[in-house]
């Protein structure tokens, strides 16, 4: 049996079973800033985040529980590998 995709429309909440979804869509375009413990972030929306990507901000969550659709957990960024980012000033 294949495994769950919880990304898909229909599927319950993948922490709390429940099926009250709010979609957050925000067209930020380059203007989204991440900040991850010492590193920041600013430009197009990174699409290894599971937040959507590109000129969107881009997710389904859990009004239930506040749990984000999506598969988790996610493999190492390119944030937190030092690829996009820059160190963050104390
Ligand atoms: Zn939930």
């Amino acid at each position: 049996m294949a495994k769950r995709d919880y990304r898909l429309p229909g599927e319950p909440c993948q922490q709390c079973g429940g099926s009250r979804f709010a979609r957050v869509l925000a067209r930020c375009s380059d203007m989204c800033s991440i900040d991850i413990p010492g590193r920041t972030y600013h430009g197009y929306v990174p699409d290894d985040l599971g937040i959507g990507g590109g000129d969107d901000v881009n997710f389904d969550y859990c009004l239930d529980c506040g749990r984000i659709r999506g598969n988790f957990p996610r493999p190492p960024t390119r944030i937190e590998q030092g690829i996009d980012g820059h160190p963050r000033p104390r």
